[in-house]
């Protein structure tokens, strides 16, 4: 048999190198000389023994020296030597099992680190008996197999990393995503995850070539660590999309902190082999167990997230609810409404006075459009622009708007001018300054009336046509302002080389502007000062109080359209009061920002004591709501409000009228990234589980099972005003 022939050669070679267990020093000493020196110097590995309690006795002096240049071995446990390597808890254990028992190992890898160096070896090993059966040691060899093991990780890591970036890759995060949430399901521990998609990183890696796009994913790969502090937690999915694992996190307010730092992270310039380049990013998030409690389902959730995210606008974060899965219907239903929506005139424009910051005059206005669908009313256009956008049916829905915007201020009054927005998919159509110069001629709208605002979007879409188009469109003489100033990259640069006439600052910075410690004032500051020197001029958007109209002035901007001076009105509302003679209006409105309050109209749940009472969400802030539907309620009353999705909020009473009542939550609520609001943190169904209730993740809507549940000994504090009503009528 090979092995018995193997380990007799051991058993010559280790007796030959002196004071191994058997001293056999018969014949054929020389001989086994030679078998050893030839061994050793074909670096094929070396011998050793060791005494019976496992003290090293021999060892190739060879391999003594690879091993530890500067330290005596012998004299030591083998197992102080080899050892099975770093991380294991009991790094030798299988070495001393086969030790203890006496047994013949083969071919173990086994470690030796000796200060700096770190070896491996192949080690095999055979107990020795003399002729009575007394057990004197072992005999062994090993070989060097450090080149091997390096070959096999490095491999390893080549299935696990992505080779452009070194993250995790997607194998890798799927194993990982697994194993955290199989431990925590049994745990009862959270994790959240974020998807992160890049934001027209297509367009650069089609302009400026894939060396550069690849330069571009390695520098996104670094930010991400740099902002999540751990490598391990980064993965790169493919293409320009990551994603982060964040373990034990579910507080909605960190995690939307963390997206938003994410975002504008990598939002920042890049620069590549010398290409400046600017990306955005959009950022879905899910946490388990509320959105899934196993990979499939909260993966689908964090994508679906993500999709809104960028389907609100991109650069914007979003946290999955389960809205969002009838969401998806709904858009497929909405863009196949859309097609018909102009044939059958659903579609109508709105305009917002613009008005002089200085004298209150308006000066123009912009055209907004509304879509009012048979079934389901107003739809915002923040809603069906972007799936116009997407379905191409924005080149028909964004002429007609021009046409339609052109026809109506034609007829305006004195010499107002117009605002049309204009969307970045329809700007870089090569035809779009012919359609603009025809809307003018159609109607007969003087070009210098007519301002088109674009996004800084349009700046990222495409290749140089932007340049002409933009030089186009001056040459028709209408005036371009750029929209939305303050949200996406506010890159100064291509203020520089196109000209615009004026430059809008975003009502996401006017509104941050009065609030405390804010940065936005300085910005706006910033923002006037540059558009001033380049003769440009400002208007502030989205106004709605006295303080931001107040900074706005003292900032020095030219102009001012917000609530505060009007809504956008219908054409015959706007044309009745253009028509009076140096048409002016007086700001009306709040004094100070509030909390913006959101209107709504909504079921939710109210449990006071043991009682579960359902009530209408009538408007809701991240201080506070207004809630309908119970009789006298008195100040100062305690209730738990349950929006839904394990979302409870405790709330107290501070205004109450007949069935209406104003309260305050103990907590604040967030923002859900996407205009709406949501609790930090969620009821978790582990706790559901444990009480014996349902999981909310199969009920949509809010916890009315727990009011079931609930064992009532008190009779109910008040009473439903609905149930008054009853009463009343009987
Ligand atoms: P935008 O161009 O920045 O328009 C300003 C938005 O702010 C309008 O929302 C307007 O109604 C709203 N707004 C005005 N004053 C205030 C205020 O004081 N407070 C608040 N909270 N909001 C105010 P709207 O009409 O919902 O339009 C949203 C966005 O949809 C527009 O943002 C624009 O990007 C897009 N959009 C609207 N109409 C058109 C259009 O005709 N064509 C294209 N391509 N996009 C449009
Ligand atoms: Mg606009
Ligand atoms: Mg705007």
């Amino acid at each position: 048999m090979p092995q018995s022939r193997t380990q007799s050669l051991i058993g010559r070679l280790v007796a030959r190198s002196g004071s191994g267990p058997g001293k056999d020093k018969g014949a054929g000493e020389l001989e086994n000389d030679q078998f050893r020196k030839v061994f050793e110097s074909l670096a094929l590995g070396g011998v050793w023994s060791t005494s019976p309690d496992g003290t090293l006795l021999t060892i190739s002096s060879a391999i003594e020296e690879m091993i530890s240049p500067d330290q005596n071995l012998l004299g030591r446990h083998i197992c102080d030597i080899f050892c099975q390597d770093e991380n294991s808890e009991d790094s030798s254990r299988s070495l001393r099992i086969a030790l203890s028992r006496r047994t013949r190992f083969e071919r173990m890898a086994l470690q030796t680190r000796f200060e700096e160096a770190v070896k491996w070896w192949s080690v095999s090993g055979e107990a020795q008996f003399d002729a009575s059966g007394q057990f004197l040691g072992f005999y062994g060899f090993c070989t060097d197999i450090t080149n091997d093991r390096l070959a096999v990780e490095q491999t390893e890591q080549l299935a696990m990393h992505d080779a452009l970036t070194g993250l995790l890759n997607r194998r890798r995060m799927t194993d990982l995503l697994d194993r955290t949430l199989a431990a925590y399901q049994y745990q009862q521990r959270s994790c959240a995850t974020m998807l992160i998609d890049l934001d027209r990183f297509k367009q650069i890696n089609d302009t400026l070539g894939h060396a550069i796009g690849d330069g571009l994913l390695k520098q996104v790969g670094e930010r991400l660590v740099t902002i999540v502090g751990d490598r391990e937690k980064v993965c790169r999915l493919g293409g320009d999309e990551f994603q982060v694992i964040l373990p034990d996190c579910d507080d909605r307010g960190a995690l939307g902190d963390l997206a938003g730092r994410i975002i504008s992270m990598l939002s920042q310039p890049y620069t590549v082999e010398g290409s400046r380049c600017i990306i955005g990013a959009s950022v879905g998030i899910g946490i388990s167990p509320f959105d899934g409690a196993e990979r499939g389902e909260l993966m689908r959730n964090a994508d679906l997230a993500l999709y809104a995210a960028k389907h609100a606008g991109r650069g914007r974060f979003c946290f999955f609810t389960r809205d969002l899965l009838e969401a998806v219907e709904e858009r497929k239903v909405l863009e196949e409404d859309l097609h018909d929506a102009i044939e059958r005139g659903e579609l109508e424009l709105h305009f917002q006075p613009v008005v002089s910051a200085t004298t209150n005059r308006v000066v123009g206005a912009e055209a907004l459009v509304r879509w009012t669908h048979p079934e389901r009313g107003k739809i915002s256009p923040q809603l069906f622009i972007p799936i116009a956008e997407e379905s191409s049916l924005i080149s028909r829905i964004g002429e007609w708007i021009l046409r339609q915007g052109c026809e109506q201020a034609a007829r305006w009054p004195g010499s107002l001018r117009l605002a049309v927005n204009v969307s970045p998919v329809q700007f870089i159509d090569p035809g779009f300054p012919n359609m603009v110069a025809q809307a003018l001629a159609v109607s007969g709208l003087s070009p210098d009336r007519l301002e088109l605002e674009i996004t800084e979007g349009v700046f990222l879409a495409e290749g140089n046509s932007v340049d002409e188009t933009f030089a186009m469109l001056k040459n028709l003489g209408v005036r371009m302002a750029l929209d939305d100033f303050g949200t996406g990259y506010s890159s100064l640069a291509y203020l520089k080389s196109a000209p615009f006439d004026k430059i809008k600052i975003d009502q996401s910075f006017v509104r941050g502007a009065t609030v405390n410690g804010s940065r936005n004032r300085a910005i706006i500051t910033a923002i006037v000062g540059l558009a001033q020197a380049l003769d440009m001029e400002t208007t502030a958007e989205g106004v709605e109080t006295f303080d931001q109209l107040e900074m706005v002035r003292q900032q020095g901007v030219s102009l001012v359209q917000g609530y505060l001076y009007s809504p956008p009105l219908p054409n015959s509302q706007f044309v009745e009061q253009a028509n009076q003679a140096e048409w002016g209006i007086e700001p009306s409105g709040h004094a100070r920002q509030r909390h913006e309050r959101i209107k709504m109209y909504r079921k939710i749940g109210a449990i006071h004591e043991d009682h579960y009472y359902t009530v209408m969400l009538r408007n809701l802030s991240a201080s506070g709501a207004l809630i309908e539907g119970l009789l006298d309620v008195p100040v100062g009353t305690q209730f738990v409000l349950d929006f839904g999705e394990g979302q409870l909020a405790v709330a107290t009473v501070r205004r109450s009228r007949n069935a209406t009542q104003g309260v305050e939550f103990e907590k604040q609520l967030v923002s859900d990234g996407n205009g709406g609001l949501c609790t930090r943190s969620r009821i978790s169904p582990y706790l559901l589980a444990a009480a014996g209730l349902p999981d909310f993740a199969t009920s949509t809507g809010p916890l009315a099972t727990v009011g079931e549940k609930l064992h009532k000994v008190t009779i109910p504090a008040f009473l439903k005003a609905e149930d008054r009503r009853a009463i009343v009528s009987r």
